[in-house]
């Protein structure tokens, strides 16, 4: 499909609204800012609607989007046609050398063949474009102009930088209206906004970038995830391990990362004595090691390596996201070494495992990508073959579980193709949580080799996998999947306990002692405060539990539990002892 640089041509109705509210943008800046420039506005997915890069030769900001907005609605008011117009090349550049639109006149020298140019009038406004639009301003009812960013012209970081109108636009204004909402809300489960709220991590830039602290009860949640991972994976047959953050540059020129996954890895440290020491971006070699420090027969395969690994990688600094896009991470990550035989076994298990730990942790929507790999060259190792089988095993896992998947053609590891489990953040933006990964590869580069049942030396696979993915990814899920409302489990204070006067502090921090030696992180709220003051506090802090304890209370030693639903009910205290440490061990929702 032909484009003039800022969209592909497509019927799909709601796309071509947005790009044609992209137009009505630029018409209504040309109005307001005569020396401004257009340079592209194309409709987007995601988020859905649309934006415009401008030259205004000055600053806009947020605040001007209300003014221009305005004149949008005039302009859609006034019912002016979209009017397309094939102009003779010459004829096509005069216009826009007359309204001073250099972007337009570079876009046409490079993008337009032949002597045809494609326009679209709407007034006096005028756009390079192979439309198709709607047939009238008239037809734009429900949009709204969002926010202003920086843009490079051409994403290039040498051009020019311009400025970023971005838009929605709906078809009714019911739409609209319902769209803004979901962001309003999206918004307050943005886990960097809560993780600050709930003080749960920080970000400092005298640390650098997308090197996240957490903060004690962000610390108090990941230790529990590791807990809860590190046992399940003890009980499946894993064989946790620790070791080093840092190894010669040389074992990731061996495993081929210094060659084909550079750009993510950090500069050497290089010695005086001439050694190179690398900052890990994978724990797969150093599994590798693990494997390789005994001589391995069939009966030891499958053999299973898993740690919770830091990983450093170097991402740029626009595309860090909080705790979802991070430059130093923790992996929950493993290494399976099995024959070809029990490949197919391992895979489901590892498929299995990562629908166990969603289940608990209620990830309930995702997707499977199988990643495979595309035609150029000198990006994968291994033969075509090799990739062929390793693929099929795969498809084949997720076929014989009755999974449906889609195929990234392109998206696959270097070294073999993997499944990804896609999530969703509160913005509806994807990501990959999980992975499983076949690898003939590895096994290779490093002469892996067992003894098989005949005596003779064989080469084991490799499967890589990430159950719960990184912990700081994780972690930025589950503040948002829960908007802090964590379950009992993961919350850092399970319960706080308040009394109704002074008086029974005494008897609350008899409570908070009875609980706390049954390993529920409690804290007891002795301020001098009214209680409706405690039970706000605590509401914020979404605690689960809030134990109320007064004269009766005392009397009959009970609590007056109240849950996060607001329901309440009167409890023996050993009641409710048990009852909290039985949704803790079962790890309820
Ligand atoms: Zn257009
Ligand atoms: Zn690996």
């Amino acid at each position: 499909m032909p484009d003039y640089g800022d969209h592909e041509a497509t019927d799909d109705p709601l796309q071509v609204l947005r790009h044609s509210t992209a137009h009505l943008l630029a018409a209504a800046v040309t109005e307001l800012y005569p020396e401004a420039k257009y340079a592209i506005g194309p409709a987007i997915e995601n988020p859905p609607g649309f934006y415009y890069d401008f030259d205004f030769g000055r600053p806009v900001a947020e605040s001007d989007l209300p003014a221009i907005e305005s004149r949008m609605r005039r302009l859609a008011q006034a019912d002016l046609p979209f009017v397309h117009e094939t102009l003779p090349r010459e004829q096509a550049i005069e216009e826009f050398r007359k309204r001073g639109q250099d972007y337009k006149l570079e876009l046409i020298a490079d993008k337009v063949e032949g002597n045809g140019v494609s326009v679209y009038r709407t007034g006096d406004f005028l756009d390079l474009c192979l439309g198709p639009h709607v047939k009238s301003t008239r037809d734009l009812k429900a949009f709204k102009l969002q926010r202003v960013s920086g843009a490079y012209w051409r994403g290039d970081e040498k051009k020019p930088q311009l400025t970023r109108i971005y838009g929605t636009a709906w078809q009714t204004q019911r739409e609209l209206d319902d769209y803004l909402k979901f962001l309003e809300e999206a918004e307050k489960r943005d886990h960097k906004k809560l993780g600050r709220d709930l003080k749960l991590f920080a970000l400092d830039d005298r640390v650098g970038p997308g090197l996240p602290i957490w903060l004690p009860d962000g610390a108090t949640i990941r230790r529990e995830l590791e807990r809860f991972i590190v046992d399940e994976e003890l009980a499946r047959g894993y064989l946790h391990v620790r070791t080093p953050d840092v190894a010669r540059l040389d074992l990731y020129r061996q495993s081929g990362h210094a060659q084909l996954y550079k750009a993510y890895m950090y500069p050497p440290m290089k010695f005086e004595d001439g050694e190179e020491l690398e900052l890990r971006p994978v724990n797969c070699p150093h599994h590798i090691v693990v494997y390789q420090t005994e001589l391995r027969s069939y009966r030891d395969l499958p053999l299973r390596i898993a740690e919770i690994g830091n990983n450093w990688r170097y991402e740029r600094s626009g595309t860090l996201a909080g705790m979802n896009r991070v430059r130093s991470f923790a992996l929950n990550d493993a290494h399976i070494f099995c024959t070809p035989d029990q490949l197919m076994d391992e895979v489901k298990g590892a498929i299995e495992l990562a629908l166990y730990f969603s289940k608990v942790l209620g990830i309930d929507e995702f997707w499977y990508q199988l990643s495979t790999r595309d035609d150029v060259k000198d990006k994968w190792l291994g033969t075509e073959e090799q990739w062929q089988e390793a693929q099929a095993s795969l498809a084949e896992a997720l076929e014989s579980m009755g999974q449906q998947y889609r195929v990234g053609v392109g998206e696959a590891a270097f070294y073999g193709p993997k499944i990804d489990f896609q999530v969703y953040d509160a913005h509806r933006r994807e990501f990959t949580n999980s992975t499983v990964q076949v690898d003939f590869q590895l096994p290779q580069r490093f002469d892996l080799e067992y003894v098989a049942e005949d005596g003779s030396r064989k080469r084991p696979v490799m499967v890589h996998r990430g159950a719960a993915g990184a912990m700081e990814r994780l972690f930025s899920y589950l503040i948002e999947r829960y908007a802090g409302a964590f379950p009992t489990w993961l919350h850092p204070t399970q319960v706080v306990v308040a009394a109704v006067k002074d008086e029974f502090n005494d008897y609350a921090r008899k409570v908070g002692d009875r609980l706390r030696a049954a390993r529920i992180r409690v804290e007891v709220d002795a301020r001098s405060e009214r209680l409706d003051r405690k039970i706000r506090d605590a509401k914020l802090k979404k605690v689960p539990y809030i134990g109320v304890v007064g004269g009766k209370e005392v009397e009959a030693e009970h609590v007056n539990v109240q849950n996060r639903a607001g329901e309440k009910v009167d409890m023996a205290l050993e009641s409710f002892v048990q009852m909290i440490t039985a949704e803790i061990s079962e790890r309820r929702r």
